[in-house]
């Protein structure tokens, strides 16, 4: 067997173990999944107001024979959606509005809900530009708490992005059933989806609808004879392994039921953010405390992605234009006081290096990821001579701290906790937002665009 085979079969069996514990106790969910109703049309109806309540449909040139890129509601209800030829699309409806697409703007609201959303709950994992999902934990797993953080999360999106940015959101026990909630009710849907309530919930889909099966899969389920959800539910984990061809089609089983299975190893090497700075934080002090939270950020994100790091660098890119970096090796740690202490040597370093000169960029990466559970070392850091038992208990401290800074600045926002100094208090420094949140990756687009050069598809 292959070893990435070997790998799947091992989260599989983790998965398994926690299906064990489903169908047991009170009712839950530990996901919201967030999907953004037409993103591009609603953001471009948000940007011109002449367009609200209009067919628009978004296309990425101008020529009739392209297709939608996204359509709004009202186009919608013409049966124009995302891949409609646009030429088509103007004969069942003369009056559509043809938008060009301007992906900067899409990227900015991007980051303008993704803000949004952090003030109400940690984002786990941006699925793509419209997309993502949130984990809830302790309170907010019960049924009331999380409708009302799902409506408070509408509300602000409508209050602090725009009325015209609406979403659906799934709640489920895991992140796949939370996305097909999503599914269920469009626009402006709020679906929670138990797996208690399958597969009677899902009767009126079809094997196509559900995340994972593409036009191929869809072929061979028809070929044998699986045509109806309920058909697809009747199948038994190792027929569906033997359907997919591989262990992929028991993890979907184990998925319709509900169970979270973790993410396969991530590609991603590194988690990174990075600032540009107004004319009047680029004093070297002023930019440390930049650094510091951006800093601040990528830990937390790290210990929301439940992985440890082996490196930080950091790069300052100097007002006068030159770039200087500096990286040092970490203990496979992810608790924001470690973070710091190196982030300080570094940073003072640099400085040296530098002579305090003014800062114009600062950026932040951790490197060499690697799941916390398979990295079970001490963070000895450069003190590789402390008591293994005061060490462990250190750590234990560090981690509790980190926990507490991630709970506070998940209810209270990004930057109820600070270290060290706040510059410039009650200067315009306080008022200017940071973008903290990671940049949408390049491929999100990418993928976005992909799907309108070839013809439409699913599959991956
Ligand atoms: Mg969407």
């Amino acid at each position: 067997m292959k070893p990435l085979e070997t790998h799947r079969d091992t989260l599989l069996a983790q998965a398994v173990r926690g299906a064990a514990l489903l169908g047991t106790g009170p009712v839950a969910f530990d996901w919201l999944f967030l999907d953004l109703n037409s993103y591009f049309a609603s953001v471009e109806q948000q940007e011109r107001p002449e367009l609200r309540g209009l067919p628009v449909a978004v296309v990425p040139v101008e020529t009739d024979y392209t297709c939608a890129i996204a359509a709004s509601y009202e186009a919608k209800a013409f049966g124009i959606k995302t891949g409609t030829m646009i030429k088509e699309a103007r004969s069942r409806c003369p009056q559509l509005r043809i938008v060009l697409a301007r992906h900067d703007v899409y990227v900015r609201y991007h980051h303008r809900v993704l803000e949004e959303v952090d003030h109400h709950l940690p984002i786990f994992k941006t699925a793509s530009i419209d997309e993502l999902s949130c984990q809830l934990t302790g309170k907010w797993r019960e049924p009331e708490n999380a409708l009302a953080l799902a409506r408070q999360i509408k509300a602000g999106l409508a209050r602090n992005v725009g009325v015209c940015l609406t979403c659906s959101i799934g709640l489920s026990t895991n992140r796949f059933l939370a996305k097909i909630a999503t599914d269920l009710q469009k626009p402006d849907g709020l679906v929670a989806l138990h797996p208690r309530d399958l597969p009677g919930a899902l009767m009126h889909i079809v094997p196509r609808d559900v995340p994972g099966i593409g036009p191929n899969m869809e072929r061979r389920l028809r070929e044998a004879g699986i045509l109806t959800f309920e058909e697809l539910w009747q199948c038994a984990p190792k027929q569906m392994r033997g359907l997919w061809g591989s262990v992929q089609g028991e993890r979907l089983w184990y998925a319709l039921r509900g169970v979270e299975i973790p993410d396969e190893p991530t590609q991603r090497g590194s988690v990174g953010h990075s600032h540009v700075l107004a004319p009047e934080q680029r004093p070297a002090q002023f930019a440390e405390a930049v650094g510091r939270r951006l800093l601040l950020k990528a830990a937390s994100r790290l210990r929301r992605m439940d992985y440890v790091a082996g490196a930080v660098s950091l790069s300052v890119r100097l007002a006068s234009g030159p770039r200087h970096s500096l990286e040092a090796r970490l203990a496979d740690v992810s608790d924001s006081t470690t973070m710091q202490e190196v982030f300080t040597r570094l940073w003072t370093e640099l400085m040296e290096q530098t002579a305090h000169a003014a800062v114009k960029k600062v950026s932040v990466t951790l490197h060499r990821l690697t799941p916390a559970s398979n990295a079970e070392q001490l963070s000895l850091l450069d003190r590789p001579r402390v008591d293994p038992q005061a060490a462990a208990e250190m750590k234990a401290k560090r981690a509790r701290l980190s926990a507490a800074i991630d709970q506070i600045t998940s209810r209270y926002g990004r930057d109820a906790v600070t270290t060290g100094i706040v510059p410039g208090e009650g200067s315009s420094f306080t008022g200017t937002k940071i973008a903290f949140n990671r940049v949408p990756e390049l491929e999100d687009f990418e993928e976005v665009l992909a799907s309108f050069r070839a013809p439409p598809q699913r599959d991956h």
